[in-house]
């Protein structure tokens, strides 16, 4: 469970850290009605750099409920104000921010990558993808169309107008620190809500970057509110808090239900992205080396912490020997290090419960699935690797679609290659799993890319391309235990965060009755 996953996770961070020689840390504070404020409870936690437990990045509030109660009445009085304000002046002040995250972008790719560990190439990926969203969801303030539509009886008019749905809570990962906050913020904000952003408690620090940001840019109290800490207790509070009408999640799918449960009991909109266990398909006429490459940058960019990683390979048996081939020989290839290290391709994972995760099922592939461990395998301990969080890249060859390793999630740099026999093989495979995030497939073949875009039960498809990279202006999400239906990112993202009202205007100026009348009036 989620839950006592995470309670795991901080124990162990905070005893590492203890352990190791260090300099006093920078304190933050929540930020509640506009104001940076600590905690009710007075308690802090750390947040430690992965690459190297001895560098705490800061000490961030270890709220509670009544932390989330007081940031919840600040959206509340902010609220009124803030959906009145015009929602191309809303826009205005994003287009602001949007220039203050350019501004900042390198202090923010660093702060990134120190608490995330993500190489510096990619954290600068995500503090432009925030930038991108901010930019173009902004530019719907002079949009957020709606539409009209001809009524059933004469002299009526009909017209369908967005409103917002009022206060959200915003739930949001680690592995994206700032892109993931700001797909929810700013399409939350353009739309005339109020929030309450409880980002995930590995990585606060690029979530207050971007909350500064807010605030600098002019953006009312109250409008944008920012409580830390933990999942169980803060990430409880607001996804059972009776005011907030949305809670936006992206997170693992076990804490995903956690959360759907809680709204369904209160009847509350509930967004929800959750896990991937995501396939490119190689096919025989595949450009083998432009598919190794892909298959490289989506298993172990990210060290494979991305909901899309390409963590399954399935893989024509035609090419099958080739590919394992060259796959391990990249594979063994990549620079594993400090993410701050322009040289590094993999960074370290993200705290020592993942460590335990990815080397738990690294065993589980070994023994209890048995399938051949082609390369990797091990936890970094030694020289530079001694104080982070390092694992080899790992592949797996010769798996069963029905291996563990095979159909669940990891979330580290492994991936492991199933051998399929034929196209009809190679789809069915791919869908096989409890998930439906993204898929790609490899060919030359015009017929086959499009059969595989059409069967694949994915949210997101690539053709000759990995199965991570979306961008902002289309829609992002998937099918199954990925989501509830819900799309982030592009236009689809204002469904999410506002509500339709049906709009009738009778200017005929007696009673017409829908569906009773309307025969009549129509002679
Ligand atoms: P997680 O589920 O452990 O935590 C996500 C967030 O939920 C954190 O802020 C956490 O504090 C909070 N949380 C934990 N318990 C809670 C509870 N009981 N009530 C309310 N909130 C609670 O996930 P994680 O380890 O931070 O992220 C990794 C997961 O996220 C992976 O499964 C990955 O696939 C998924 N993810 C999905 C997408 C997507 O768009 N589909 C994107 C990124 C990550």
């Amino acid at each position: 469970m989620a839950q006592a996953k995470k309670a795991v996770s901080k124990t162990s961070k905070k005893q590492v850290s203890r352990s190791a020689p260090r300099a006093i840390p920078k304190t933050f504070q929540n930020y509640i009605g506009g104001k940076w404020i600590p905690s009710e409870s007075g308690e802090m936690f750390e947040n430690i750099n992965p690459a190297n437990t001895g560098d705490v990045i800061g000490r961030f509030p270890l709220s509670t409920s009544e932390d989330i109660n007081a940031a919840v009445n600040a959206a509340q009085e902010a609220f009124d104000r803030w959906r009145k304000t015009p929602a191309p002046k809303r826009a205005e002040l994003l287009f602001r921010l949007g220039e203050i995250l350019i501004r900042n972008k390198d202090q923010y790719t660093a702060d990134m990558t120190r608490e995330m560990g993500k190489v510096l190439k990619e954290a600068g990926g995500d503090v432009q993808e925030a930038i991108d969203c901010t930019y173009y969801t902004a530019g719907e303030g002079r949009r957020l169309h709606g539409y009209t539509a001809p009524a059933e009886m004469r002299d009526k008019f009909a017209m369908c107008v967005r409103q917002p749905v009022g206060l959200c809570g915003l739930i949001t990962p680690w592995n994206f620190p700032m892109a993931i906050p700001s797909w929810k913020l700013i399409p939350a904000l353009v739309c005339g809500n109020t929030v309450v952003i409880k980002p995930a408690e590995d990585t606060p620090l690029s979530s207050y970057n971007l909350v500064k940001a807010c605030e600098e840019a002019g953006i009312p109290p109250g409008v944008v509110n920012l409580v830390t800490g933990f999942g169980e207790t803060v990430g409880a509070a607001l996804t059972n808090h009776p005011a907030l009408r949305l809670i936006s999640f992206t997170g693992s799918t076990d804490t995903g239900r956690i959360v759907a449960s809680a709204c369904a009991e209160r009847n509350a909109i509930c967004s929800l992205e959750m896990g991937g266990k995501n396939a490119i398909i190689i096919m025989d006429d595949a450009d083998i080396d432009l598919a190794i490459e892909g298959a490289i940058w989506g298993a172990f960019g990210t060290s494979g912490q991305r909901c899309t990683a390409s963590s399954r390979l399935v893989v024509h048996k035609k090419v099958y020997r080739q590919f394992v081939s060259k796959m391990v020989e990249h594979t063994k290839a990549l620079r594993v290090g400090n993410g701050a290290d322009p040289r590094v391709d993999v960074g370290p994972v993200i705290n020592a419960d993942a460590v335990d995760k990815v080397i738990g099922y690294i065993d589980i592939g070994r023994n209890e699935d048995g399938a051949t461990l082609s390369c990797g395998g091990k936890r970094l301990t030694r020289g530079d690797y001694a104080n982070g969080f390092f694992i080899e890249p790992t592949v797996f060859s010769d798996a069963t679609p029905d291996m563990r390793i095979s159909q669940e999630e990891i979330f580290g740099p492994v991936t492991t290659i199933i051998p399929a026999n034929s196209i009809e093989d190679a789809i069915q495979i791919a869908n096989g799993v409890r998930y439906g995030l993204s898929a790609a497939i490899y060919t030359q073949n015009v017929n086959r890319a499009f059969q595989a875009m059409n069967e694949l039960y994915t949210g997101i498809f690539y053709v000759n391309a990995s199965t991570i990279g979306a961008e902002v202006h289309l829609p992002f999400g998937g099918t199954k235990a990925t989501g509830n239906g819900h799309r982030e990112a592009g236009t689809q993202v204002l469904d999410i965060f506002s509500e339709w009202k049906s709009v009738y205007v009778d200017f005929s100026g007696k009673l017409q009755r829908a569906q009773i009348d309307q025969l009549e009036s129509a002679q």
